[in-house]
């Protein structure tokens, strides 16, 4: 009867503590989901009553971020012209959007959001950081400039909106639109034709020729005759002397190529620019009469052609 009575107790009652070994025995014959039946009971219970907290974000996200984000991973490719494409060259393209490109560290920039191709800017921060280590600060004045940019510069020294070097006003000083034109090119770029469209050129420091001449000036500009090259990069406009100088845009001892791929992008240039493709700018018509490509896009240092 004691016995019957203790595995009623275990049977019903669960939590009983048995002391003998007797009674053990015959406990462990008991099947175990007695035991595990108490488990669902509280388990349910215990439930939050606002279920909604638990099937909101299972729900919800998925459907909300697949669709829309798709689309515009594609486009780039196709929108963004490469380096052998006339659109590139004549830099009818969103160098902030491109993905050859990358925005450069402000610290080494004379003012923020400027962009280089990427090779071209892991090429400097080396150069840079030799540089460094001699003394020498280099500070990017200038990188990349598109068409769009380049045609606000050009037109507003073309309608006399901006005056060139010397407080000169273009539009009332110079009636001849290939006179104009020729005193602009002395200190600006037509559009489509400048370097600075390719993300490989820089201008370094100062855009005085004097400032090279002594001091900081002179020791950063021996320092990049030396050593430049080791880097990828050689002076554009270098001085104009012999007996047969070179034609094109006057000396500029800041203005920095990098030749591993300017050279690519000039040669490509050299077979498909030409004059008539000078378009969408005040006094574009004057491009085949100066010869734009022959005497400036051409017109340059013999080394970086
Ligand atoms: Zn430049």
């Amino acid at each position: 009867m004691h016995k019957f009575f203790f595995l009623a107790l275990l049977v019903f009652g669960g939590s009983c503590q048995i002391n003998t070994e007797s009674t053990a025995t015959q406990v462990s014959k008991i099947p175990k989901p007695v035991i595990t039946a108490k488990v669902p009971v509280p388990v349910k219970d215990s439930l939050p009553l606002d279920d909604t907290a638990f099937s909101e974000p299972n729900i919800q996200p998925p459907k909300a971020t697949i669709t829309p984000q798709k689309k515009p991973i594609q486009v780039p490719k196709k929108k963004f012209p490469g380096i052998l494409d006339i659109k590139y060259i004549t830099g009818k393209f969103d160098q902030r959007k491109h993905p050859d490109f990358v925005r450069l560290d402000d610290r080494y920039c004379a003012y923020p959001d400027m962009y280089l191709r990427k090779e071209v800017y892991a090429a400097f921060l080396k150069m840079r950081k030799a540089a460094q280590k001699e003394g020498i600060k280099l500070k990017i004045r200038s990188a990349t400039r598109n068409f769009f940019t380049q045609k606000r510069i050009w037109e507003n020294k073309w309608t006399g909106k901006k005056t060139i070097a010397g407080g000169e006003n273009l539009a009332k000083t110079t009636k001849n639109h290939v006179l104009r034109a020729k005193k602009i090119l002395r200190y600006s770029s037509m559009p489509g034709s400048s370097r600075h469209h390719w993300g490989t050129d820089i201008d370094l420091n100062d855009l005085a020729n004097s400032y090279f001449e002594k001091g900081k000036g002179y020791k950063m500009y021996q320092w990049m005759l030396k050593n430049a090259k080791n880097y990828g990069f050689y002076l554009v406009y270098t001085e104009k002397k012999g007996p047969n100088p070179r034609t094109g845009y006057n000396e500029e001892r800041w203005h920095w190529t990098y030749l591993p791929t300017s050279k690519k992008i000039l040669a490509q240039a050299k077979k498909i620019l030409k004059d008539e493709d000078f378009k969408g700018f005040h006094g574009a018509e004057t491009a085949k009469k100066i010869h734009i490509v022959k005497n400036y896009v051409l017109g340059i240092n013999p080394d970086c052609l």
